[in-house]
């Protein structure tokens, strides 16, 4: 027993050491990534639930690491949130989404928005929201056209909301729109939800997969966009991966869809080739 004590003990030690270790180097293999600049958007349509036509897209996050397959954000957020380093990403992503917004007005004007997701606490950041406000400062295409969106899932009590709405009324008055990411599974009251006053509500895909199966989740979702409706917010319902899931998100009145069963997320290139069929006419 002794023996078998101390080898778990062993175990566990190196088992935790090795965690610290992989922590301790994804960590710095983040900071290089950010230095190399190896952190792209996939671009994600979102597009009129009634026509199918392109009005925008969601910017996802990729790490094109040297020595790996393009590498999903599960792998790397959480580190990066917890260390803080999404920070310099996302001004990084925001700058380079400077760019290719440009890109994208020579084909078809301005007449289009991109979606960056950021977290509540980095709004509740002075510092973070005035570096923001720089980058609109240097890239004027920025002031049209750009919606941020942080989810509910976070806890928002953890975070300062007097705070939060005021980067979210500085960033407003430089024209960024915001939407409240995930709506339905997570902590924001109606209370909250009037005091923040979000643009859009993206209405998470746990409702509309299930709403067609289960009558429970169908009222629900048809609550939900009742509720956006009279807060006056632009309803978007994400996961969207049939026609019938399509057709019931239209029926309901939610204004947009995005999922896999109109366009998958795909890198800037690709994204720019569709925008130029879909978008333009
Ligand atoms: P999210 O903001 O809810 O983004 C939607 C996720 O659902 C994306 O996963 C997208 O690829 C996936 N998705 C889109 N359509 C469908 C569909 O029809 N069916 C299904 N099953 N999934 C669909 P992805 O790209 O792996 O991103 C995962 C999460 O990582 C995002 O969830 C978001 O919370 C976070 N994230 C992504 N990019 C960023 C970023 O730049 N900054 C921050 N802070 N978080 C990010
Ligand atoms: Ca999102
Ligand atoms: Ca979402
Ligand atoms: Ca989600």
């Amino acid at each position: 027993a002794i023996f078998l004590i101390i080898s778990f003990a062993i175990l566990t030690v190196t088992g935790l050491h090795n965690f610290l270790h992989w922590r301790r180097s994804q960590l710095s293999e983040i900071q290089r990534g950010i230095e190399k600049k190896e952190f792209y958007a996939y671009y994600q349509p979102i597009v009129d639930s009634a026509t199918g036509q392109w009005k925008g897209a969601e910017l996802l996050v990729r790490w094109y690491h040297p020595k790996s397959q393009v590498i999903a954000p599960d792998q790397f957020l959480p580190t990066a949130e917890r260390s803080g380093l999404i920070n310099e990403i996302t001004l990084q992503l925001i700058e380079r989404a400077a760019l290719e917004k440009e890109e994208l007005s020579k084909y078809c004007g301005h007449n289009f928005y991109i979606s960056i997701n950021v977290t509540a606490s980095m709004i509740a950041n002075p510092a973070f929201v005035g570096a923001i406000a720089n980058l609109i400062q240097r890239y004027p295409v920025l002031k049209q056209g750009v919606v941020m969106e942080f989810t509910e899932r976070e806890n928002f009590s953890n975070t300062d909301i007097d705070l939060l709405q005021s980067g979210m009324r500085t960033l407003r008055g430089l024209g960024i729109r915001w939407a409240l990411d995930d709506f339905g599974t997570g902590y924001a009251g109606l209370s909250t939800l009037r005091a923040l006053s979000f643009d859009i509500l993206k209405i998470d895909r746990t409702f509309v997969a299930s709403s067609l199966t289960d009558s429970v989740t169908q009222s629900i979702l048809g609550n939900i966009a009742e509720m956006g409706h009279k807060l006056r917010c632009n309803l978007v319902a994400e996961g969207v991966e049939t026609q019938e899931q399509a057709e019931q998100v239209r029926s309901l009145g939610i204004q947009s869809c995005q999922g896999y069963y109109f366009a998958k997320p795909m890198p800037f290139e690709t994204f720019k080739a569709g925008w130029e069929d879909s978008a333009c006419k």
